[in-house]
């Protein structure tokens, strides 16, 4: 790293010498979970390309997934504003919980005439924003990779690979052409449903963000302005 000692003093450190670090999955963009990095374990991390902390429970340096496998690769990483906190946009490998979660945030807290996370997703959808949808699609994709459930089809995705993914979306668009060919509104309705979601288990797979894409789209309308 060209300069850390101006990256150490823009930081501001705790009275323990410790910042907390915010880890974001890099394409859904789901906050992950949150610790502890020291100098040692910023350097360690910016050197190795993957998050290194300070675990205060063992008060030792911590290579994120060391024990568990479920590293995470560092994408990028910024600090706010006033340098007391990080935060590091990672391509996780596996849960990034010790309990298996793909997030450490699962504990909903019901806030005063807030409606909850699965409600406002409901409510986005029903207000009219009707891609909501494809983000909550791109997250619970994003989650299966992570913890495996049994009985999932995504989970068999993944199990698979992506020679089986590819054959999927390969035979997903063969079928919405036929439907179309044929006519038939409901089957196309259904193909192209198959193909979207086969497509976004092959872009996590690839781990391209949906965002990238939808950028591109964007680009693409707005040069032809
Ligand atoms: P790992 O770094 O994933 O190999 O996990 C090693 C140990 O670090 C676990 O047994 C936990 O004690 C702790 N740990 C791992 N992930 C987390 C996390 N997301 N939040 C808090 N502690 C964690
Ligand atoms: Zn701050
Ligand atoms: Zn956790
Ligand atoms: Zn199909």
């Amino acid at each position: 790293v060209a300069n850390i000692e101006q990256l150490e003093a823009a930081i501001k450190w705790d009275t323990n010498g410790l910042v907390p670090a915010i880890i974001q999955d890099a394409a859904s963009k789901d906050v992950l979970m949150m610790a502890y990095m020291n100098l040692d374990s910023l350097k360690l991390t910016l050197e190795s390309g993957q998050s290194w902390f300070w675990s205060r429970s063992r008060s030792e340096l911590w290579h994120k997934g060391a024990t568990s496998g479920n590293i995470q690769k560092v994408r990028s990483l910024k600090y706010d504003c006033d340098g007391d906190t990080l935060l590091v946009l990672v391509e996780q490998i596996g849960p990034a919980c010790h309990t298996g979660k793909y997030s450490c945030f699962q504990h909903e807290v019901p806030v005063a005439g807030q409606a909850g996370e699965q409600q406002l997703a409901q409510d986005a959808g029903a207000a009219g924003d009707r891609f909501a949808m494809l983000s909550k699609l791109e997250s619970v994709i994003a989650q299966r990779e992570a913890e495996r459930p049994e009985g999932s089809y995504t989970t068999y995705l993944f199990e698979k690979g992506i020679d089986k993914i590819l054959k999927k979306v390969g035979e997903e668009s063969a079928e919405v052409i036929i439907a179309a060919k044929n006519r038939d509104s409901v089957e196309l309705r259904c193909e192209t449903s198959d193909l979207i979601f086969h497509t976004m288990v092959l872009l996590r797979e690839a781990k391209l963000p949906l965002d990238d894409v939808l950028r591109e789209l964007d680009k693409r309308h707005n040069s032809k302005k």
